[in-house]
């Protein structure tokens, strides 16, 4: 491995709702079980869109180097850092993904056990440049906090990038959602890279039909490859009454026992308590903007839904999604959720290709670098 440089590229928000600016910033020294990677990929969310914009709940502070969806190769491990969450050794070279950082002494990380939910959590991808904790660089650092995973040897970056976000929050989600019942019915609202691991895990999990919900066509497609029955183009069936009338008749007409709501859009809630079927569960993964809905909160007891929300994930699920990927790879195309390859200085074209729905998941593919 050649020397470490003291700079870096790296794409700074210096003001919301302006362009990305490419940088050149200071790699920090690498403390205690700290751990410095060269970023090869990183996906783009559309959490980085909002947040661009500055349009989230949470507002980070400017400037900062965003980027959360992140596989790294590593260039230098602090003293003290040898073995990765699974118990398995890491040495310079390894490909790495990593979770938040939760400080592990809070009332959530030590009272509640549930360290996702942390008081303290240092994140990746809204830290300041001089932190250098953002995909969107050449490097990155991983606090000594941070709890890594090792990417099994046999994945491509294309097949475990998506595991970063989407798939470890998805794998979280269900978890927290409890078993799927064999042969229990579920819709999809949403055909983004949440909506389609929640399909792919609905199918695995012993699904009876697993219904994708979204636009566009291409999207849809793929959730067909990642194990959907059916599919419901809301482009075509634009009204909220046509998409219920459509799964009524797939599911005899009592709708699906459960649903998972992952296309972010308020509306989408309300929609998805009239199709559930009574004494059915709603998991919402999707939901992270600030926007409002108009609900009918009888329709909870009325039919005796359970409604079950969840954020993020921790470093086990990443584990289990990467464990995932290796078990089932042959059977679906995992990689075919890259739909576009961008440079860094790339960075604003791939953002606005997210934006305007053109990519499923667009990443920064440093490799060549
Ligand atoms: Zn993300
Ligand atoms: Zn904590």
């Amino acid at each position: 491995m050649s020397s470490i440089p003291k700079t870096c590229k790296a794409a700074v928000l210096e003001e919301y709702g302006k362009p990305l600016q490419i940088c050149e910033v200071a790699i920090p020294e690498v403390e205690p079980r700290g751990i410095l990677v060269k970023v090869e990929m990183a996906g783009i969310c559309g959490t980085d869109v909002h947040q661009r914009k500055g349009d989230l709940t949470i507002k980070s502070p400017l400037p900062n180097i965003q980027g959360h969806e992140t596989i790294g190769r590593i260039v230098k491990l602090g003293d003290g850092r040898v073995r990765d969450a699974a118990g398995e050794e890491v040495g310079v070279g390894d490909r790495i993904m990593w979770a938040h950082a939760d400080c592990g002494e809070c009332y959530w990380c030590q009272i509640a056990r549930d360290p996702v939910l942390c008081a303290r959590r240092s994140g990746y991808g809204w830290a300041p440049p001089t932190a250098l904790r953002g995909g969107f660089a050449e490097y990155e650092m991983v606090s000594p906090l941070t709890n890594v995973v090792k990417v099994p040897e046999e994945l491509t970056e294309e097949e475990a990038v998506g595991v970063g976000c989407a798939f470890r929050s998805v794998v979280a989600g269900y978890e927290r959602f409890g078993k799927l019942g064999l042969m229990e019915d579920v819709v999809i609202q949403g055909s983004g890279p949440i909506g389609l691991y929640s399909t792919v895990v609905a199918r695995e999990s012993g699904a009876r039909k697993v219904i994708v919900v979204g636009a566009p066509q291409n999207r849809l497609e793929l959730a067909k490859r990642w194990g959907a029955d059916h599919i419901i183009n809301i482009e075509e069936h634009k009204t909220a009454e046509e998409r219920k009338e459509l799964i009524l008749g797939l599911t005899q007409g009592r709708g699906p026992r459960n649903a998972v709501e992952a296309s972010g859009v308020p509306a989408a809630f309300g929609e998805g308590l009239e199709l559930i079927q009574k004494g059915g569960k709603y998991l919402i993964l999707g939901q992270s903007s600030a926007g409002l809905t108009t609900i009918m909160p009888s329709l909870i007891t009325s039919k005796a839904l359970t409604i079950v929300g969840s954020v993020s994930a921790h470093v086990v699920h990443f584990y289990t999604a990467l464990q995932f990927i290796k078990a089932n790879r042959a059977k679906y195309p995992f990689a075919e959720l890259v739909s576009g390859k961008y440079q860094l200085e790339q960075i604003n074209e791939a953002l606005a290709n997210m934006e305007s729905g053109k990519e499923i998941k667009p990443v920064i593919d440093n490799r060549a670098r």
